[in-house]
């Protein structure tokens, strides 16, 4: 069974995956708004991806006999300057959503609690992968500055972008 201490730091993060998702659906709405609809595709795909986060977590805490306790989701942004300032948004929060993955690990350690540092690996890595790939755009962006064509391309590039199930749950399938 999952320690209280644990339990609780679960149920934090569930709700820090579904304010991730909230922030990635208002950049979508937002860009869509804009005439980018690659870039809204590309943060559309990304608040799935952020509720597939919380729903891991749930499964989990389910899974070890523990309680999930959905809390009210803080609001969130709801415009951007340009795409570039989405994407440094993204990465400063990717940032904080690292730190916070990096924190449960910690306790998952203190606590002894193997089963919960052995799924957060997954969490760990993605971390990586999140992080990495905000970074990318950025640099794009900053090469294509406010070049039409670029943004054009860039925005062509980002509607390609499909959904597809992280690996945590498609795995007990
Ligand atoms: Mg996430």
């Amino acid at each position: 069974m999952l320690s209280k201490r644990m339990e609780e730091a679960l149920n934090a993060q569930i709700n820090a995956e579904f304010w991730s998702a909230y922030l990635y659906l208002s950049m979508a709405m937002h860009f869509e708004n804009a005439g980018y609809k690659g870039v809204a595709n590309w943060f559309a795909v990304q608040f799935k991806e952020e509720q597939d986060h919380a729903t891991i977590f749930m499964n989990y805490v389910n899974s070890r006999d523990g309680k999930v306790t959905l809390r009210p989701i803080d609001a969130v942004d709801t415009s951007w300057n340009s795409i570039q300032h989405a994407f440094e948004k993204t990465l400063e929060h990717e940032k904080v959503v690292s730190s916070l993955i990096n924190n449960l690990y910690t306790i998952a350690l203190e606590e002894k609690d193997y089963a919960s540092q052995s799924m957060l690996k997954w969490f760990i890595d993605e971390q990586v992968e999140e992080e990495e790939t905000a970074r990318d755009y950025i640099d794009a962006l900053k090469k294509i500055g406010d070049h039409g064509y670029g943004l054009y391309m860039f925005d062509k590039e980002l509607a390609a972008r499909v959904y597809t199930a992280p690996a945590p749950l498609t795995a007990n399938e």
